[in-house]
């Protein structure tokens, strides 16, 4: 995702919008394979302050992730607003810190800012569905399809057991 300053490098000062559309796939977050499955946008503006590029804008983008309970691929529609400064770096030896950025020419690379951006608004856990039952943890089996009878056993036991279980994952022996 790359931004061209050149007209904003002829009107210092002034803001100037824009809007990029860009074509991302495969990407890694919190241990798992996560896709972008629609193109990721940002719109918004720019400004040259002296020779500091000020980005403002918004980021929307499809996130595909697996499940936290099931594993199954589930959709995140994630919204981020960006505002970071491209410092320029003339000849290549600019110094910047880990959360800064630089730019040399006329154009910004944007995929890093974007893409923590957008990364820090997923959800810590993902699910397919709110009421996605999982998979049953004695035999594996996606409990959405079908019980399986070692989740039967428990119902027949206790009605709530099932329920209690979710509730106290933590606890259970
Ligand atoms: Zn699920
Ligand atoms: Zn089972």
């Amino acid at each position: 995702m790359k931004l061209d300053i050149t007209k904003g490098i002829q009107r210092k000062g002034y803001d100037v919008a824009f809007e990029l559309v860009d074509s991302w796939t495969e990407d890694r977050w919190n241990g798992d394979a996560i896709a972008y499955t629609a193109p990721v946008t940002l719109s918004g503006t720019y400004m040259l302050a002296d020779e500091t590029v000020i980005v403002r804008g918004t980021a929307r983008a499809e996130i595909t992730s697996p499940c936290a309970r099931c594993l199954k691929p589930a959709v995140t529609i994630v919204e981020a607003e960006v505002e970071e400064a491209f410092f320029r770096d003339i000849d290549g030896t600019l110094e910047v810190e880990e959360d800064q950025y630089k730019y040399s020419g006329h154009m910004l690379q944007l995929d890093d800012a974007v893409r923590s951006a957008l990364l820090l608004e997923l959800p810590s856990r993902i699910f397919c569905r709110a009421d996605c039952k999982g998979l049953c943890s004695h035999c594996g089996k996606d409990l959405n399809i079908n019980e399986c009878s070692c989740q039967k056993d428990l119902t027949h036991r206790n009605p709530f057991s099932a329920l209690a279980s979710l509730l106290n994952e933590d606890e259970e022996v």
